[in-house]
C-alpha cells in the first residue's frame, strides 16, 4: 500500500481575485456627480476661511479643517497641471493605455485626476487649455465626463 507523506514545505501561488463591491459615494461626491449626469455642470466647494475652491469638491478643507458648505460651478475649461500614460494593463483602466493628467478648472485652486483624450502624448503641455467631453448617457460617476481634450484657441 502506499502512503503518502506530508510536504516539508507548502508551495504558493500567488495570484489576483476580482471582487465586485459598492461603496456610498457619500453627500458631497453625490451632488458632484449628479450635477455632471443632469446638467453637465462641474463645481467644486470653497472654504469660508481660506478660500481654497477644492474641485473634485471636499466637505471639510484639507488645509484649515473647515467645513466646505459653499458650492461654485467651476470650469468647464481648465489647465493640464501634470500628465503621464499607463502603460501596463489595469482592471481600473477605462481605456488601454490610459493618458491621465491632473486638470485645474478654472476658478478651482485644486486639480482633478482624468483622461486626455484627441491628443497625442507628445504634444501634451503643461499649461495647455482643455475642456470637457461628456458622455452622452452619464449615469453618475466620474466616467460622465468622457475626457479632456485640446480647447480650440480663439485667435480671433
Ligand atoms: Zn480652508
Amino acid at each position: 500500500m502506499n502512503s503518502i507523506e506530508a510536504p516539508e514545505t507548502l508551495l504558493w501561488r500567488e495570484s489576483r481575485i476580482k471582487i465586485p463591491y459598492a461603496w456610498a459615494a457619500g453627500e458631497t461626491a453625490s451632488r458632484f456627480f449628479i450635477e455632471i449626469r443632469d446638467r453637465k455642470k462641474i463645481f467644486g466647494t470653497k472654504c469660508p476661511s481660506c478660500d481654497k475652491v477644492y474641485c473634485p469638491p471636499k466637505k471639510t478643507c484639507g488645509d484649515c479643517f473647515s467645513n466646505c458648505g459653499e458650492w461654485l460651478e467651476v470650469g468647464p475649461d481648465g489647465e493640464i497641471t501634470g500628465f503621464t500614460q499607463a502603460l501596463y494593463e489595469g482592471g481600473a483602466h477605462p481605456v488601454k493605455n490610459p493618458v491621465g493628467g491632473l486638470i485645474l478648472l478654472r476658478g478651482a485652486s485644486t486639480a482633478m485626476l482624468h483622461l486626455i483624450g484627441q491628443c497625442p502624448l507628445e504634444e501634451l503641455k503643461i499649461g495647455m487649455k482643455v475642456t470637457p467631453v461628456f458622455k452622452e448617457n452619464r449615469q453618475g460617476n466620474i466616467l460622465d465626463i468622457l475626457h479632456f481634450i485640446p480647447a480650440k484657441q480663439n485667435h480671433g
